[in-house]
């Protein structure tokens, strides 16, 4: 008999009934998008379960950060990761900057402080960090850094949903931060995504950018874009997130389960909860040392796969390694060796809460025997 398929992820879904019962609602009101009431009150809701002064609601997480970049008038270059999804990068390039590539440091995989004053040149208006697998950045020293040279800090928290270090939500740091709601992260709105801001002067602008730069029926203010969730996709949001927090308490659990199994194993390392993080258990990567181990990534990585467990290597290739970066001087291997050690060993393994027992047991029989 097949094994059952374990996907890497799996999307939480709101109830069908309740959602059917709020499509009632948008059906009688025909008011369908164009910042609706289940657009306010998601905006209203997620800024009090963040805890965040401002947020404005984007139809993608990508958009976000291609705005973001707009409304700080980024130009010229921007230090950032190539341990990320491809997107940061590419909401670089989409803007016409020059990204420049700083490693990691291995223990949280996020932008590296101690190498970022050497990339700053002239040129240098803004540093674009990602809080990878909701690993929290240094964001104390990566403040100190901007502030030093002038430089804003667009922070691309698209795995940091809920993330809290010592009890402030990791999105308050920098300039802006990013999310994306995408069906793959731990909250979605199918597609979706958002920007947290400090003010609310900040939230207008952005608010008009997402807007075609509208602020009225006559009055364009800038070369805005179209980037407004849906009443459909707020209103499965709404119901979403009535779910989360159990939602990251189930992974917690699978977390838990997958570090007690896998701390003795040798040649496999992973990340543990770190002191005064409220972590959200977004992704589970392992490490894998080759020569400890007895077998390479992708060897395990196959062999997961031809039992039916997806795991994703995830991130990997690097983002410098694709045929748009690649050229760069910051993309030599030379200069980001921690990121490829990082891209060249790991397995996300199946993460979500909807994770069993059994399915648990299956993935770690695969890893340990
Ligand atoms: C998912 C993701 C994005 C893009 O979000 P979309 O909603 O898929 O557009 C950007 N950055 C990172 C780090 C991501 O994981």
């Amino acid at each position: 008999m097949e094994n059952k398929l374990i996907t890497v992820t799996s999307p939480l879904l709101p109830n069908l009934d309740e959602f059917n019962e709020m499509l009632k609602q948008i059906w009688e009101s025909k008011w369908i998008t164009n910042n609706g009431s289940f657009h306010r009150q998601l905006e209203k809701e997620l800024t009090a379960y963040l805890r965040v002064p401002f947020i404005s609601l984007f139809t993608n997480g990508t958009l976000p950060l291609i705005t973001a970049l707009q409304a700080l008038r980024i130009t010229g270059e921007v230090i950032t990761t190539p341990y990320s999804f491809v997107a940061t990068t590419h909401a670089l390039w989409w803007n016409g900057i020059k990204p420049v590539f700083v490693d990691v440091d291995p223990a949280t995989g996020n932008l590296d402080p101690d190498k970022i004053e050497a990339a700053i040149t002239p040129r240098t208006t803004a540093i674009m960090p990602v809080h990878v697998y909701g690993n929290p950045c240094d964001t104390k020293r990566i403040q100190e850094i901007a502030d030093k040279y002038g430089l804003k800090i667009i922070y691309d928290a698209a795995h940091a949903f809920g993330v809290e270090v010592n009890g402030e939500s990791l999105l308050n740091a920098g300039d802006l931060s990013t999310l994306s709601f995408h069906a793959t992260k731990v909250f979605n709105t199918i597609e979706g995504g958002a920007l947290v801001m400090r003010d609310e002067q900040t939230k207008k602008r952005i608010d008009y950018l997402k807007n075609f730069g509208f602020i009225n029926e006559v009055t364009v203010v800038g070369p805005g874009i179209n980037s407004k969730m849906d009443e459909m996709r707020s209103a499965y949001g709404l119901l979403n997130l009535k779910q989360a927090d159990a939602a990251i308490e189930a992974r917690h659990q699978v977390a838990i389960k997958y570090r007690e199994a896998l701390r003795n194993v040798e040649g496999i390392t992973f990340f543990d909860d770190m002191p005064g993080v409220k972590h959200n258990y977004s992704y589970f990567p392992i490490f894998i040392d080759t020569e400890k181990y007895g077998m390479t990534r992708d060897e395990l990585y196959f062999k997961m796969k031809e039992q039916n467990v997806l795991g994703r290597r995830y991130f990997y290739p690097l983002i410098s390694t694709f045929s748009t970066y690649r050229g760069l001087e910051s993309a030599a291997p030379e200069n980001l060796p921690n990121a490829h050690k990082m891209a060249d060993q790991v397995i996300c393994l199946p993460m979500h809460h909807a994770l069993n027992e059994e399915d648990i047991k299956r993935i770690l029989e695969l890893i340990i025997e």
